[in-house]
């Protein structure tokens, strides 16, 4: 039987239950394992989503979080990437088969066997991952990021391993750049990376927002144009006037009147992830100007370990309001009504309390 650890947590029993502190166990580091004493979580709606069992296959006890920091504590003995003391980060997946197609071209993401950071099997108690409302995890080395930013903006780097990567790999995917108009619809924890990271790119951003009290917040973010997307009247000044959307709402919601917004050969990437289907797309908006959409999950490692090193050369963090852990239940329900500027962040030091 593997070693384990005792280690404070935050999670939930069951599907209509709320956050509470619980204990779980982590595994001894093996020999390519790296344990990490995690400093902050960041809150992503998918924990919401996948804690409220609002996705199908919640496993209980749940412990979301996978957009985590903190320092290595323990290395196995063949590690070779880390040493004790290193600031680190670990993002969706925590393991993967190793050998597909997909993980030897370092897209571990779309690997049939990725295992996800909570909520995804594994030999460890109890059968599945736990994720990083946490004080620690143990993780194989492949899957562990280096963080090259200062530590006082830890806190503000947790988010890019979710939220950051899964806005990055789209858009270089689909070539933000100079001279390509990028529409970012939804500014929230996902949508306010994306604003950030497709200016940084030297794209044009339009940011598409559902709320008038961000118009001025969008821009400040680095979005040169702002749109109230329920008003017709502004989204009509849009139409064919975009080369790519990146989609990150939270909900069900028309897509054709995005989609109306896309110049000929122009793509939409959704990335949004609702636990119900959207309503649209009606064919047409599709085949009049041989527009495409798209999905994307995450990345995989090497294109998050390179996304984390552009933010640090571009100076790039999320804006991130910090929390107690005893706050999380609160901080679902406001991210439920958009009302967070852009992501709550879990300081993990106030589980000890
Ligand atoms: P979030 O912080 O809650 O942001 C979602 C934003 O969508 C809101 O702030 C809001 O922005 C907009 N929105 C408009 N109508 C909405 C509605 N009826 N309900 C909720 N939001 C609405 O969430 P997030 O953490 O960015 O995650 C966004 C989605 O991406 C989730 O479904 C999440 O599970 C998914 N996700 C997918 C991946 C992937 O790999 N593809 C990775 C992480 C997360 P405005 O106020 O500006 O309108
Ligand atoms: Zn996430």
């Amino acid at each position: 039987m593997t070693e384990t650890a005792e280690t404070k947590a935050y999670g939930a029993y069951a599907g209509n239950a709320p956050l509470t502190p619980m204990r779980i166990t982590r595994r001894t580091p093996g020999a390519e394992d790296v344990q990490i004493d995690i400093a902050y979580c960041g809150v992503c709606h998918s924990d919401l989503h996948q804690v409220r069992a609002e996705w199908a296959g919640t496993l209980f006890p749940c412990v979301p979080g996978h957009e985590i920091v903190g320092r290595v504590s323990a290395v196995g003995a063949r590690v070779t990437g880390f040493k004790i003391g290193d600031l680190v980060g670990v993002g969706c997946i925590v393991d993967s088969c190793k050998h597909c197609e997909e993980c030897d071209a370092g897209l571990e993401n779309y690997c049939d066997g990725m295992v996800g950071t909570y909520n995804g099997r594994t030999a460890d108690a109890p059968g599945h991952t736990l994720g990083g409302y946490s004080q620690r995890i143990v993780v194989h080395e492949r899957y562990v990021l280096r963080v090259r930013h200062s530590e006082e903006r830890l806190a503000a780097v947790a988010p890019l391993l979710c939220a950051g990567i899964t806005t990055y790999s789209p858009l270089r995917h689909w070539k933000a750049g100079p001279g390509m108009k990028v529409g970012v619809v939804g500014v929230g924890g996902l949508g306010h990376m994306g604003v950030k990271l497709a200016r940084a790119m030297g794209a044009q951003v339009v940011a598409f927002t559902t709320s008038e009290n961000k118009r001025d917040a969008a821009r400040a973010l680095g979005a040169h144009e702002v749109v109230v997307s329920r008003n017709s009247g502004e989204m009509a000044a849009y139409r064919q006037g975009l080369d790519f959307i990146l989609n990150t709402v939270a909900a069900p919601h028309d897509l054709d009147a995005f989609l109306a917004l896309l110049r000929r050969d122009g793509v939409m990437t959704l990335v949004g992830a609702p636990a119900s289907p959207h309503p649209s797309p009606e064919v047409f908006s599709l085949l009049a100007r041989r527009r495409a959409i798209a999905g994307s999950m995450i990345g995989g490692i090497p294109e998050t370990q390179e996304m984390l090193d552009f933010c640090a050369k571009n100076d790039v963090v999320a804006d991130i309001e910090l929390i107690r852990a005893d706050e999380i239940n609160t901080a679902y329900e406001r991210m439920l009504k958009g009302d967070v500027r852009y992501r709550f962040v879990m300081d993990i030091a106030t589980l000890a309390a």
